[in-house]
Order: C-alpha cells, then structure tokens, then sequence
C-alpha cells in the first residue's frame, strides 16, 4: 500500500526540466555490429593476401562493409552513451525532487504538529491542573473524558511525527544505561488498571540470572514494548497477556535481548499477517471501529527495532492469540553505569528563583501554576528581550525559554545571554520533537530541552537535573556564531 502511494507521488511529479526525455534506441546490439564488422575485415583482409584479381574487388568491397558496420557500431555506441546519460540526468533530477518533496512533508508535519501540540498541550496543563482542585464526582469524570481524549490525540500526533522522521530518515536512538527489568515492570504497572478492568493477568517473566542494566535506547525500548502490550491488551477479551524477556550473550558483553510478548486474543489470521507490519494497514476492515487505533503502531515498531539492528516478528493462530517478538542487541551494563548517570542531584527543597519565557498564555500558565505549587518564585515574560531585561534584574537560579516568540525568539536570547557571560542553566521548552530543532537549542546555548507539552514530572526532573548542578565553564558554554 505505502509502495502504491510513492509511485503514485513519484508519477505525480511534473517532468523534471533538463534534457529531453530520451528512448534508448532497440538497434542491432553494437558489440555484434562491432564483431560483424571486424570479422568482415579480417575475412576481406586475408582474401585480398591470398586471392586472385577478381578477389582483389570482392575483398576492398567486403572491407569497405566492414568499415561502414564498424562505423555504424560506433555511432549506435554513441547513441546510447548519449541516451543512457540523459536517462541518469533525468533520474537525478526526479530524485533530487522526490527528496525535496519528502523534505517539504516533513517539515509541514513536523509545523503542523507544533501548531497542534501547543494548544493541546495547553489544554491538557490546565486539565491536570483543573484536577487538583476540589470537584464533584461528575466534574472528576468529565474531566477524565477530556483527559483521555487529549492524551488520545497527542499518542496520535506522537505516531505521525514518528512515521514522518522514519520516512525522512531522521530516526536517532541515544545510549544510555537503563535497568531492563525496572522498565518492563513500569509497562507492566501502566497497563495493571485497564487489564483489572477486563479481568486479564498481566505477567512478567525475567528469568533469575539474566542481566538487568544495559546501555541502549530506554525511551525506543518502552515505546516498543508498550505498543506491544498495548495492542495485545487491546485484541484479549480473556486469558493472558505475558511479557518475557531474555538475554542471550553474544560476544564480549553483547548480548541479544528477546522481548517478547505473548497474548491469548483474537490472533491474526495467515493471510493478513505478511501486512500488519506496514503503515496505515489493519487486519480488517472492522478493525477500526471495534478496536480503535491507525494501524501506525507496528510499522513505527518495526522501524524502531530495526534502526537499534534488530527484528520484530509475529507468530499468531486465530482464535488461540500471538506472539511478537523483537530482538534487539544491546550491550551488557552494570548497576554502577546506572548511578553514574547525570541527573542524581535534588533541589533539596531550596526555592529557586525562575525566569520562565513563554508567548503563549495558557502555557505559562500552566508551566508558572506547577512551579509555584512546588514553592519556586516565577517571573514570568513574554518574549526573549524581556527574559534578557529579566535575567538582568532577577539573576535567576534557571530560565525556562520558549524557542518561537515574537519580538525576540529564545534563540536569540540565550545566544546574548550566554555572550554576557550568563551561566546558569537555559531550558528550551520547545514544541519541535526533531533531532535538528534540539540541535539548535544546544548550538544556542541552551542547556537542556524539554518537549512541549510539559509534563509536570519532566519539569521536576529538569529542575532536580540543573539547579543545583555545578555552573558550567565559560569556554563549555558558546553562543552560536
Ligand atoms: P493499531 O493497533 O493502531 O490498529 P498496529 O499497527 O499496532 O495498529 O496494528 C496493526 C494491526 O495488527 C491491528 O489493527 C490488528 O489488526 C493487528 N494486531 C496487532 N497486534 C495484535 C494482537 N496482539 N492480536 C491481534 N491482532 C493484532
């Protein structure tokens, strides 16, 4: 289906401006002009050495063909050198636009998803904020309803800004040591109320003795995994859904890890099994209306597990359940990588003074609502030159800084900011989930990022990480040139 839909673009495309558009020529083959041709002459050639006058004639004539086959060899050569370039031409050109239009889709994927992130994000701030004050059961399940809607329709947007960096090629995957074992039982626990619901068991299987701690993508690894769960709660009316995870050592300390997630559901059938792996498809077409969902999931985890080197695969009986399957080869850590990593430093209850830099309402809001709650003094500013006019009046402890502001965007401001010699720790708080868009945030000067809509725990986090951290060097710390 995703194969049709490129052709379909790549044929939409206009024709590509350069040479005409040449047909190869279906002449003799040349070699064989050029074999003819050489044979005639040596035939003519050797004739004329040993034959009698009459010979003489038949022989310059036999040369004489040979010589124009030759020359007509070398020109159909010609010809189609010629044709063959302008062919190359052509899909040069016709590649260079499909990768400007691949650029161009992503890019308004990745535009249009700010613009709908940032309100969303907003309404789902001031919901959980909402939820804290004193409600009536009514008002406490209304706002639950919207709630999950909201967070329905952000793990949407999640999903298309996911496909969109696959298909441009834009996928990264960090490493870093994470604990195995931790990360499926907090998969397990988030899915703990809805399988209470539907009276399913929900297991976890780690064998004694397999490694917990390994360096690779946690973030890539849970996104995986709770798709998997996700979908085989999802397909179970009854039974069991079982996650089991080895690890099988490879070399030094490589090892694969086998996940693996096992469901008594409704199983997928033979036919439609080859096709539940691609974008957009279901097992049928009642799928949606009995299930929900996009048919994005599996192709987005497939991706995912083949850009760690690994594979994702499916067994299934209709009727009896499946099983997937993702393989990924992971290095073999320790409890002691685990404690180094950053991030172990607390706020140790210090109140800290903040500069927070938002344009949009609701989301400073939001953002300064859940700062004060945790006893912090927030100046909250519009733009970037009143976060510079700010920081110069406040010497704050941390800024938290919008990227896109009018005026002055957060860009700009840290890159002054940083050229002043400030060091204390810039957030970006950016609506853009792209590699590139973080990229910049650090070229800037920024310290961290945190992606909009701002989780109340990211926020702590991002505290807990960098106020109290030591201030980092001068020289660690450029402004973009
Ligand atoms: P979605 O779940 O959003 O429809 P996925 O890509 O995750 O999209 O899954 C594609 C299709 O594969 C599903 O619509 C469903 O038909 C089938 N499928 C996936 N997981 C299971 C499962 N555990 N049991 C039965 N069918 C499944």
């Amino acid at each position: 289906m995703r194969e049709a839909a490129s052709s379909d673009r790549v044929s939409a495309l206009p024709a590509p401006a350069g040479p005409e558009r040449a047909t190869p020529r279906r002449s003799v083959g040349p070699l064989l002009v050029l074999v003819l041709g050489v044979a005639g002459l040596a035939l003519a050639i050797s004739l004329a050495i040993g034959g009698q006058p009459p010979l003489h004639t038949a022989s310059a004539f036999a040369a004489a063909t040979a010589l124009v086959w030759c020359a007509r060899a070398l020109q159909v050569r010609d010809n189609l050198i010629h044709d063959l370039t302008a062919e190359r031409m052509v899909l040069q050109a016709s590649r260079q636009q499909i990768d400007s239009v691949s650029r161009a889709k992503s890019d308004f994927i990745a535009n249009i998803s700010h613009e709908i992130r940032t309100p969303l994000g907003g309404v789902l701030g001031t919901t959980a904020l909402l939820a804290d004050t004193s409600l009536n059961d009514e008002q406490r399940a209304y706002i639950g309803a919207i709630r999950g809607a909201a967070e329905g329709l952000m793990a949407l947007l999640g999903d298309i800004l996911d496909m969109s960096k696959i298909e441009a090629g834009h996928l990264t995957f960090e490493r870093s040591p994470f604990d195995l074992r931790k990360l499926a039982e907090e998969v397990i626990a988030m899915f703990g109320y809805v399988t209470r619901d539907k009276g399913l068991v929900l297991n976890l299987a780690y064998p004694e003795g397999t490694p917990r701690v390994f360096f690779g993508d946690p973030l890539r690894i849970r996104q995986v995994l709770t798709n998997l769960v996700s979908n085989a709660v999802k397909f179970t009316a009854s039974g069991e859904v079982r996650i089991e995870i080895r690890a099988r050592p490879t070399v030094h300390d490589e090892a694969h890890v086998e996940l693996r997630v096992h469901d008594t559901g409704i199983g997928i059938t033979a036919e439609q099994l080859p096709r539940i792996f691609d974008s957009f498809v279901q097992a049928d077409a009642s799928t949606t209306r009995r299930f929900g969902g996009t048919g994005l999931g599996l192709a987005i985890c497939r991706a995912l597990v083949r850009g760690m080197g690994g594979s994702l695969d499916v067994e299934s009986q209709p009727g009896s359940g499946s099983t997937f399957t993702a393989v990924v080869p992971l290095t073999v850590a320790s409890e002691h990588d685990l404690s180094e990593k950053p991030g172990k430093t607390t706020t140790g209850g210090r109140r800290l003074t903040i500069v927070l830099a938002d344009d949009n309402r609701i989301n400073r809001t939001v953002v300064l609502a859940l700062l004060e709650r945790a006893g912090h003094t927030v100046v909250p500013v519009e733009n970037g030159l009143a976060a510079v006019a700010a920081v110069e009046a406040q010497a704050p402890d941390i800024i938290f800084m919008d990227c896109q502001m009018p005026v002055m965007d957060g860009y700009e401001a840290t890159i002054r900011l940083r050229e002043t010699g400030y060091t204390a720790p810039i957030i970006a708080l950016t609506a853009n989930a792209r590699a590139d868009d973080r990229d910049r945030c650090i070229a800037a000067g920024m310290t961290d990022y945190l992606t909009k809509p701002i989780r109340p725990e990211d926020l702590h986090l991002a505290l807990q990480r960098h106020a109290l951290a030591p201030p980092r060097p001068a020289s660690e710390v450029s402004a973009a040139q």
